[in-house]
């Protein structure tokens, strides 16, 4: 039996990335978008025809029945999970502190956060050996903004990767002992549509210049770690973060 990863937002940038090469790798793949289906079903369409199983799924990782759905249809349709990738995630407009709203700062937190938790939460039920699962891998994304902070740009969106890299930590040491390893990856500037979604298509291309390596990443760059995290390559690493940022 193929092993099963869920990667959340795995149609488009990293996580379709990601979900490719996890299929070449032998992952059967679900993956989850909000709203572009279309690009969840083109990945889809890629692993399928390159011999694998997929199965995209639509939710709103800040909204829990909807994660819940979700999760049951992944047991339903592929099997028991035995990895997550939690990499759903949002920016937004560039803005100082002083000018951000609640309702901005509870979608942050509601989507970054929470959405990770909950996805977390459900991974864990299905994978500790406490629950009777065989175990498996838990990858969280966070983002070199954890260590940086992003002033003059999303401080929150910064702390929210900060929350992140709190949730491997302490994750990893609750269940170890289960079965269960779980790291971090923080990407620094990548090549993804998510800058424009933040209104600055041309953010990383203009920041490559802080790079010590000059340049910005790719999503497959990430997708390389991430799945090496994922593999028993990785079978003594457990609440680790690894930059892949260029050394940024
Ligand atoms: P992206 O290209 O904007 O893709 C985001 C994906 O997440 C899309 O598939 C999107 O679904 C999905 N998504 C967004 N909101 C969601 C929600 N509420 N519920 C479920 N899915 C949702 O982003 P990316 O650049 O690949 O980033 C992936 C992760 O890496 C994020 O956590 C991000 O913070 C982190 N990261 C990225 C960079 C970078 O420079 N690109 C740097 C550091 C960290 P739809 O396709 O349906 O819209």
């Amino acid at each position: 039996m193929d092993p099963i990863v869920l990667i959340t937002g795995g149609g488009r940038g990293i996580g379709a990335a990601t979900a490719l090469l996890a299929a070449r790798r032998g992952f059967a793949v679900a993956l989850s978008y909000v709203s572009n289906a279309q690009a969840a079903q083109e990945v889809v369409r890629r692993i399928e025809a390159e011999g694998g199983r997929a199965l995209a799924v639509q939710a709103d990782v800040g909204n829990e029945a909807q994660v819940l759905a979700m999760f049951r249809e992944v047991d339903d349709k592929l099997g028991r999970l035995s990895a997550l990738v939690n990499n759903a995630g949002v920016v937004d407009v560039q803005a100082r502190l002083d000018e951000m709203s609640v309702a901005r700062l509870e979608r942050m937190m509601r989507v970054n956060v929470v959405g990770s938790f909950v996805c977390a939460r459900e991974a864990v039920r299905r994978m500790s050996t406490r629950h009777g699962g065989a175990g498996g891998v838990i990858v969280n994304l966070s983002s070199a903004a954890a260590r940086l902070g992003s002033p003059d740009q999303y401080i929150d969106y910064a702390a929210s990767k900060g929350a992140i890299d709190t949730l491997t930590i302490g994750l990893a040491k609750e269940v170890a002992e289960e079965g269960i390893r779980v790291n971090g990856v923080r990407p620094g500037l990548i090549d993804t549509e998510i800058h424009a979604s933040g209104g600055m298509p041309q953010r990383a291309f203009e920041l490559a210049h802080t790079v010590p390596m000059k340049r910005v990443g790719s999503a497959q760059e990430i997708a390389n770690a991430i799945v090496w995290l994922l593999s028993p390559e990785a079978s003594y690493v457990t609440g680790a973060s690894i930059d892949v940022s260029g050394g940024r």
